[in-house]
C-alpha cells in the first residue's frame, strides 16, 4: 500500500444504547468522541427487527446548530416538523436536514412487512457563522441518488460528493461533505481519494474488510488519520458494505446539550431558555 493512503487512527465497535422514547440502536460515535470526528458529531445505526424496540420513536424535540442526515435502508420514518412539513423517509431515501436556528420535529419509525426497520442518522456540525441560518431540507428519494459502478464491481450510492465522476444530489453544505454507501465484492481492492485535511471515517455495517491494513468487522467505525491522501479497502472471502463519510473540520469550540449543539455554554443556555418560553423557533 502506498504511503499516500491514510493509516487508521482508531477502530471502535458501535455500542448499544437507547434514544428518543426508547429506541434501541447502536451508536458508532458521539459526545464522548468530540472533537475527533470534527465536523461530524454523532452516528447512530438504528437497524432493528423487533418493532417493540423502535416503534416508540423520536417524539417532538428541538434541534439547533446542527444538521441531521437520515439514510434509510429498510422500513420507513414518518417525519413532521414545526413548519408544517410532513413526509415519509422510505428505503434508500435520504433526508438532509439543516436545523440551523431551530426546528422542532418528530421522527417515527415504522417496520416493513417483515417488521424490519433501519438506517443511519448522522449529525454534522454547523460552523459558528451558520448555526443560526434558516432551517433547510434536502430530501432525496432512492431514485434520485445515483449509483456509480467501477470495473472492479465496487458500487457506491453517492449522496454527496463525487465518486468516479458521479456527483451526489446534496449540494451547498458548509462542511463540503462526501457521503457514500459503498459495496465491495469479495477479493477486491478499492481506493478512493479524500480531500486533504478533511476528516474521513467509515462505518462497516455488513461483512468485513481490511481498512488501511487493519481487519475490521461489521458494526465497527473506522476513523482514518488526518494525514495522507485517499483511503484503501481490501476484501478477502467476504464482501463488505460501509458508509464512507468525509468533511472539512471546523476547529471551533463545541458546546453540546442533547439535540442542540452550539459554540458556547451561554448559547446553549439561551437556546433552552427560548425553548421553554416559546421563542425558540425563528422561522415558522
Ligand atoms: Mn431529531
Amino acid at each position: 500500500m502506498s504511503s499516500d493512503f491514510r493509516s487508521i487512527a482508531h477502530v471502535w465497535p458501535s455500542v448499544p444504547t437507547t434514544e428518543g422514547a426508547g429506541v434501541h440502536l447502536r451508536r458508532a460515535f458521539g459526545f464522548d468522541e468530540v472533537p475527533q470526528f470534527d465536523p461530524f458529531l454523532m452516528l447512530d445505526d438504528f437497524r432493528g427487527d423487533r418493532p417493540s424496540q423502535f416503534l416508540a420513536g423520536f417524539p417532538w424535540h428541538p434541534h439547533r446548530g446542527i444538521e441531521t442526515i437520515t439514510y434509510m435502508l429498510e422500513g420507513e420514518v414518518d417525519h413532521g416538523d414545526s413548519m408544517g412539513n410532513e413526509g415519509v423517509i422510505g428505503p434508500g431515501d435520504v433526508q438532509w436536514m439543516t436545523a440551523g436556528s431551530g426546528v422542532v420535529h418528530q421522527e417515527m419509525p415504522r417496520g416493513n412487512a417483515q417488521g424490519r426497520m433501519g438506517g443511519f442518522q448522522l449529525w454534522a456540525n454547523l460552523p459558528r457563522s451558520h448555526k443560526m441560518m434558516d432551517p433547510r431540507y434536502q430530501g432525496l428519494t432512492a431514485a434520485e441518488i445515483p449509483t456509480a459502478t467501477l470495473p472492479s464491481g465496487v458500487q457506491a450510492k453517492v449522496v454527496a460528493g463525487t465518486f468516479n465522476g458521479v456527483s451526489g444530489p446534496v449540494k451547498d453544505i458548509m462542511i463540503d461533505p462526501e457521503y457514500l454507501d459503498v459495496a465491495v465484492p469479495p477479493g477486491t481492492s478499492f481506493e478512493h481519494p479524500i480531500t486533504a485535511v478533511h476528516t474521513v471515517f467509515a462505518y462497516v455495517y455488513d461483512g468485513s474488510a481490511s481498512f488501511g491494513g487493519r481487519e475490521v468487522a461489521s458494526e465497527h467505525v473506522v476513523l482514518f488519520a488526518k494525514e495522507g491522501g485517499g483511503v484503501a479497502v481490501t476484501t478477502q472471502a467476504e464482501p463488505v458494505r460501509f458508509l464512507l463519510v468525509s468533511g472539512r473540520p471546523l476547529n471551533e469550540p463545541v458546546a453540546w446539550g442533547g439535540p442542540i449543539v452550539m459554540n458556547t455554554q451561554e448559547e446553549l443556555r439561551v437556546a433552552f431558555e427560548e425553548y421553554q418560553n416559546g421563542t425558540f423557533l425563528k422561522v415558522k
